[in-house]
């Protein structure tokens, strides 16, 4: 049983010539992202799989950084094996760490 965590971390817009962050800043960015958004969930699903099925949650995290705007949108992808675990896992991630 193991987690599945996929990240989709990109970027979007025009670099403004004056960008707050550089691409090398992003690309940390986009790492400590991976290693602490990876940790959390390691962290709260070490051992949650579904009672019925015993299939672990997977996740696709997809991350956009606006250039333009400089900000970032993170969104989570829940899959499992069933409706009822899917409910089970939405409360487990919706408490805090
Ligand atoms: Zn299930």
């Amino acid at each position: 049983m193991c987690l599945r965590i996929d990240f989709h971390l990109r970027t979007e817009g025009e670099e403004l010539p004056d960008a707050f962050l550089e691409a090398y800043e992003l690309e940390l960015m986009f790492d400590n992202t991976r290693r602490s958004l990876g940790a959390a969930l390691e962290r709260k699903f070490s051992d949650v799989v579904c009672a019925e099925h015993a299939e672990a949650p997977s996740f696709t995290i997809s991350g956009v950084y606006n250039n333009e705007r400089e900000d970032m949108d993170i969104r989570y992808h829940v899959d499992t094996c069933c409706q009822f675990f899917l409910l089970r896992v939405m409360q487990i991630l919706n408490q805090r760490a």
